[in-house]
């Protein structure tokens, strides 16, 4: 298993990347390429599960990167058939760091009327009380992955079908979720109520894809034909093709707008459009609401880099990369022990010197959650000669955890949670800071009036404190809601 990264700790971590294909001739190669574009999602490990009519299910689960894991010959000819589903993950519920092969999804279940494997993005923010009651009852758990509690609920339920056991899970299950699963013969989406997380289809000639995002379309010459709406179940065959239904109680949509700041891909489609292009907006939004003069417009790579292009076009300063990233510094090169950890973003950054010296440098970021890493570039850029260095952020402050399959420091380490702008300008010694407001986030991803404070949109929780769901496991740990406080 590749170590953590030592330079990714000041990000918030991706949750997971879900992927499944039907109707395709060797499922899964198609199923690893896309979760090879999924990888941003996840990192720590993957699994796939097919189908084949005469040899069954069959399952493989790594630690590693998909191109590591699922390319060789001898772990690809084990997945045969026209169906398969999979998975990348970055731990967000279970054995946080410390993955065993057992937390790995898909998670398969044999029930009295066939197989089932699913395979879960997002979080179930009442897992912990309804694990306390599947065993109660008699439910032997094989991981620590809240996800496995589908599979349990799945197994008590009374329904005859497995699409419609799944329902009955999914109904006692709160938080978020996007789920692809398969039986013998079906290919399964699903999002939670409010669609916090993604979920897209795809055709691919006569066959069908679910994926998180476009961008694993793409890579394998899929079209694109919809978002799977908020509380939408979707059951897939080769004969009836895509058959849709709302089985849970609709709720209004609050879908993560994170996904546009910095989670997904920019080369996916997010509501109808281009992440990149709403980044861009984001950028332009930000200088319209925090301008100042300097010589240089330049993006902290890789996620700041459309933002600091918006920027840079609608505040009319020269965009440059005054930062350069090493392409080739490997998750698993070195480990990340307390000397690597200090010599810590030069590995990973370097400055382009003849750009930077003398001038006065705008560092445009996609986020601040501990501060560490930003406090590192400023030190580079001004060690490089800078006058002086301006901060501003393509996301408001990040001062709340995120519950719904995000992984986020505590509330302590979060910068925003403790300091106020002066006062994290101070902390950071920059000689400005400033973050998109939230309504301007609002305005760059497509809601001209901005955020309806009554009724919000988008889920901006670790922005604002106000979380859509309500969550249960970690009030019980002793999280204290905003209005608590
Ligand atoms: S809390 Fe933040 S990261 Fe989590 S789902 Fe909501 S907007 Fe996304």
């Amino acid at each position: 298993m590749p170590p953590a990264h030592p330079f990714d700790d000041d990000k918030l971590k991706e949750e997971c990347g879900i992927f499944g294909v039907l109707g395709v001739k060797d499922a899964a190669n198609f199923v690893a390429l896309g979760l090879h574009a999924l990888q941003h999602r996840g990192q720590e490990a993957g699994g796939i599960v097919t189908h084949d009519p005469e040899q069954g299910f069959n399952s493989a689960r790594r630690f590693g990167y998909v191109r590591d894991t699922f390319t060789s010959q001898s772990v690809m000819e084990t997945l045969p058939g026209p169906l398969g589903i999979g998975h990348v993950r970055y731990s967000t519920a279970g054995s946080k760091g410390n993955t065993q092969i057992r937390d790995v999804q898909p998670f398969f279940g044999e029930f009295s009327m066939g197989g089932a494997a699913i395979a879960h993005n997002g979080n179930i923010t009442n897992a912990n009380a309804l694990r306390r009651e599947l065993i109660e009852r008699g439910s032997i758990f094989q991981s620590s992955s809240d996800s496995e509690c589908i599979i349990h609920l799945m197994a008590r339920s009374l329904q005859k079908g497995i699409p419609e056991r799944m329902e009955d899970a999914l109904r006692r299950v709160e938080g978020a979720f996007s789920v692809v699963a398969m039986t013998r013969t079906k290919l399964i989406g699903v999002r939670d109520p409010r669609g916090v997380r993604p979920l897209v289809l795809g055709k691919l000639g006569d066959g069908w894809v679910l994926s998180s995002e476009t961008c694993a379309l793409d890579i394998i010459g899929a079209e694109f034909i919809r978002e799977i709406e908020p509380g939408e179940m979707v059951v897939i065959t080769e004969n009836k093709g895509v058959e849709s239904s709302y089985p849970f109680r609709r709720q209004k949509s609050r879908f993560c707008i994170f996904e546009h700041v910095y989670f997904s891909r920019p080369d996916s489609i997010l509501g109808g459009r281009s992440v990149y292009e709403t980044r861009e907006a984001i950028g332009r939004e930000l200088a319209k609401e925090a301008p100042v003069e300097a010589d240089l417009v330049c993006p902290v790579p890789d996620s700041g880099t459309p933002a600091a292009v918006g920027f840079a076009a609608e505040s009319g300063i020269p965009f440059g990369l005054g930062i350069v990233r090493n392409q080739y510094m490997g998750r698993t090169f070195i480990e990340p022990s307390e000397q690597i950890r200090n010599m810590g973003v030069r590995l990973k950054l370097n400055v382009n010197r003849a750009l930077i010296r003398d001038k006065r440098v705008i560092l445009v970021d996609d986020s601040v959650v501990r501060g560490t890493t930003s406090r590192k570039i400023k030190e580079m850029i001004l060690d490089a000669g800078a006058a002086e260095v301006h901060f501003r952020i393509a996301s408001p402050p990040t001062a709340w955890p995120c519950f719904y399959g995000v992984d986020t420091p505590q509330r302590e380490k979060l910068l925003a949670a403790t300091m106020s702008e002066e006062e994290m300008r101070d902390h950071l010694k920059v000689d400005s800071l400033k973050f998109i407001s939230l309504d301007g986030l609002y305005r760059a991803v497509g809601v001209a009036d901005g955020r309806n404070n009554a009724s919000p949109q988008y889920c901006d929780a670790c922005f604002s404190g106000e979380y859509p769901v309500e969550p249960a496991d970690m009030i019980e740990q002793g999280f204290r809601m905003k209005a608590a406080e």
